[in-house]
């Protein structure tokens, strides 16, 4: 039978495409390698969200080129794929075939048309994953890689972000049947997993024939073998009182809420095309923090937007400041082109971008290590993700509030899936503590 090498580019959700991609190969018969010499069939799921990770795909289209066996064939899926269909025909002819995100439907069909029959009998040895170059586990041991799975509930988005290009490259939003989403819960279960990550550009706009997103999480929070639910990612315009209640009355979702609020200053907001100001920001996050208490929420923001004055930015800074988060992904605005702020005038000049990135990451630090340091002497449920990358003699997992914890091996060779741990060290990257 074929066998199919894959790699994956970017974010979570192109995991969790690659993961879909994969199990349709391997129910017509495929094998994977992780060796593009010995593959059939070669397949690269791209990013386009920054040029820098479009650089990193071409690098790898140039290398595929050389080791790909003549008579295999190399397809190219992904936002680049949507993206550059006609420049990449140009600069990588040796492609054979692109299927954006909203092509996947034709994945099979293609696998049928480069011979891949379509009569096997289903496989009898599990699934085994091909890796994904930029996913969080991407290098953790296999025995537990498997224990955390990512599900699409949404594919594409229109919000029309001003900086972002996914509504280019993935189209307009596009909800899952429920009864697909279940099924593909329950075999990722049946394959090991007790953590789900449920995935989409903007969970919150899920709507499928009228069952919104607090429906659909009412209706898998009852599914069995789930021991951890969580989702990512939410925008705030979306979000509604009634997903925080659904949240409330779910014992297995993680106690963590992501919830990307980009900016303090309603005029960047404006400029951002966000839908939201910050007041109503703050209103929603005070309803989530009265019936949610104890939990950990976490934002995005990007600093030095175009137009962000001085003002703009204390607005930002006073947020953080006042703790509003327990953590933040911070980032410097990069332009990127296609994008209505890539044009916006004026630009703020980047030394000015670091300056306040650093500025933001100094307050919020502070906020995060003071969370940190309230589990000490606690003992927090961990899920394993295997040895320490940093230091290998030890174990390392996350909590339900996604923080990393760290603990001695004690040589044991299997841990899990979860470990309780007493916390005795807080630092703002996660906690140290021993096996309860
Ligand atoms: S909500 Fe905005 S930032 Fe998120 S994917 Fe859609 S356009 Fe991009």
């Amino acid at each position: 039978m074929p066998s199919v090498y894959l790699q994956t580019f970017g974010c979570q959700m192109n995991v969790a495409d690659s993961n879909a991609l994969a199990h349709e190969a391997w129910s017509l018969g495929c094998s994977f390698t992780d060796d593009p010499r010995d593959a059939d069939i070669l397949i690269l799921n791209t990013c386009a969200i920054r040029e820098k990770a479009e650089t990193r795909v071409y690098g790898r289209l140039g290398q595929l080129k050389t080791l790909k066996r003549p008579g295999s064939r190399l397809l190219v899926t992904g936002c680049l794929a949507a993206k550059d269909r006609e420049i990449m025909r140009e600069k990588a002819p040796w492609v054979d075939a692109l299927l954006g995100p909203r092509d996947y439907r034709s994945f099979k069909s293609l696998l049928t048309a480069w011979g891949v029959p379509t009569d096997s009998p289903p496989p009898e040895t599990p699934m085994r994953l091909p890796s994904a170059e930029d996913a969080p586990d991407a290098d953790a041991p296999a025995e537990y890689a498997h224990l955390r799975a990512l599900v699409s509930i949404t594919r594409g988005c229109e919000k029309f972000c001003t900086y972002c290009i996914v509504p280019y490259t993935r189209g307009p939003l596009e909800s899952l049947p429920p009864a697909v989403i279940e099924a593909q819960i329950r075999r990722e279960v049946r394959l090991g997993a007790v953590e789900i990550t449920l995935l989409g550009q903007n969970v919150n706009s899920y709507n499928y024939d009228g069952l919104d997103f607090a429906g659909l999480l009412r209706r898998l929070g009852r599914i069995e073998g789930v021991q951890r639910l969580t989702f990512l990612t939410s925008h705030p315009h979306d979000f509604t009182p009634r997903v925080v209640d659904a949240l409330a009355e779910i014992p297995t979702v993680a106690p963590r809420l992501h919830l990307p609020v980009q900016s303090g200053s309603n005029a960047v907001l404006k400029a951002m095309a966000r839908l939201y100001t910050v007041e109503e920001y703050l209103d929603k996050v005070a309803y989530f923090r009265e019936r949610l208490p104890g939990w950990a929420l976490s934002t995005d923001l990007i600093c030095g937007f175009p137009t962000e004055t001085e003002e703009d930015f204390a607005k930002t800074l006073d947020l953080v400041a006042r703790g509003t988060f327990e953590s933040a992904f911070i980032f410097a605005f990069s332009p990127r082109a296609g994008t209505p702020a890539a044009t916006m005038t004026p630009q703020v000049d980047p030394k000015e971008k670091l300056r306040r990135l650093q500025a933001l990451n100094a307050a919020q630090n502070e906020h995060t290590r003071r969370f940190c340091e309230s589990f000490i002497g606690e003992t927090v449920r961990v899920l394993v993700s295997g040895p320490s990358k940093k230091d290998p003699s030890r174990m390392a997992g996350k909590t339900g509030h996604n923080l990393t914890v760290v603990w001695p091996g004690d040589g044991r060779t299997t841990y899990g899936p979860f470990v309780d741990v007493v916390v005795e060290q807080a630092y703002t990257w996660g906690l140290v503590g021993r096996v309860a």
